[in-house]
């Protein structure tokens, strides 16, 4: 299988012009790079669905807020072409920051309501920038799927929101999250984590894994589910909690009353330096084996 490498945007549009004319089908899947397992699952679903799969490596800074991590994001641009490569993409997208935001840039995408809670709260502008970069992308690949990691479960429910108002020709397929033995969803951001808060990091899955051990055991008040969740994380000092939700998984709103197989459960916490998120629905099976399989 061959991989083409492209730095500018009309050779992207070389290439899918091609394949459109042999009557090809185009998936895209776009990232930021340092890639892992997760990543390269959601190639292999853009391959259950299209023909020829795009992929984007590019650090979106306006998806950074001032004082985030921009600077100490990963990179391994030779290592993220391997890996793409053997998992089977036809195109590899690396544009520059200057391609993507040529001075006097002056245009911005915003989703509303769904933006606001959860990582919307802390990270204010940051939706903003992954909307304003995934519109960029879609209009230069054009294609016919794009696929989302649930990890990301708040940027998936923004991206169909936006597709869906914008009128964006594209079918958003959601993939679950791929996670380490110990349940900790993988991402790029782990390299940064010590020993002792990659130990402690397994706590973030372990609170979602609590609630919905409760939940399978009839537990239906939010309530108590979240304060069962919070007490697990609570009993690592060294992990900041930023927030633990039970929200529904369409439009994120809080659940009040009696909580659904459907609803999800949310968390970002930060351990150190490093900001985590995972997230999960309450009514899938529990055991630590079947979150590693899927969730
Ligand atoms: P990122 O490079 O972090 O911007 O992520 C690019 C894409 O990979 C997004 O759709 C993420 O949701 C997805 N992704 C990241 N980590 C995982 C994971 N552990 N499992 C599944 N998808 C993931």
């Amino acid at each position: 299988m061959t991989l083409a490498i492209a730095n500018t945007i009309s050779q992207v549009r070389d290439h899918v012009r091609r394949w459109r004319q042999a009557g090809l089908s185009i998936g895209f899947v776009p990232t930021m790079g340092y890639l892992h397992q997760g990543h390269l699952s959601l190639i292999d679903k853009a391959l259950e669905h299209t023909d020829k799969v795009v992929v984007s490596i590019f650090v979106n800074p306006t998806q950074f807020g001032e004082n985030e991590d921009l600077d100490r994001y990963p990179r391994d641009t030779e290592g993220d072409i391997e890996k793409v490569r053997q998992a089977g993409a036809s195109l590899v997208f690396l544009p520059s920051v200057e391609m993507m935001y040529p001075p006097g840039a002056q245009t911005y995408v915003e989703v509303q309501e769904v933006t606001r809670p959860l990582c919307g709260v802390t990270r204010t502008h940051h939706f903003r920038g992954v909307t304003t970069i995934v519109s960029k992308l879609f209009n230069i690949v054009q294609p016919d799927v794009a696929v989302f990691g649930k990890k990301d479960y708040q940027q998936f429910v923004t991206i169909q929101r936006m597709v869906e108002d914008l009128n964006f020709p594209i079918q958003i397929v959601g993939s679950p999250t791929i996670r380490e033995k110990d349940g900790l969803a993988m991402s790029s951001r782990n390299v940064n984590l010590s020993s002792e808060e990659r130990a402690a990091a397994r706590a973030l899955n372990l609170s979602l894994r609590k609630a919905r051990e409760l939940f399978a055991a009839g537990e239906i008040r939010p309530e108590r589910l979240l304060a069962e969740a919070t007490a697990v994380i609570e009993a690592y000092p060294q992990i900041d909690c930023e927030y633990l939700e039970l929200r529904d998984s369409h439009q994120l709103q809080l659940v009040r009353e009696k909580a659904q197989p459907s609803d999800r459960i949310f968390i970002a916490a930060k351990i150190g330096n490093t900001r985590l998120i995972d997230n999960a629905p309450l009514g899938e099976p529990c055991t630590l084996d079947a979150i590693v399989a899927q969730s």
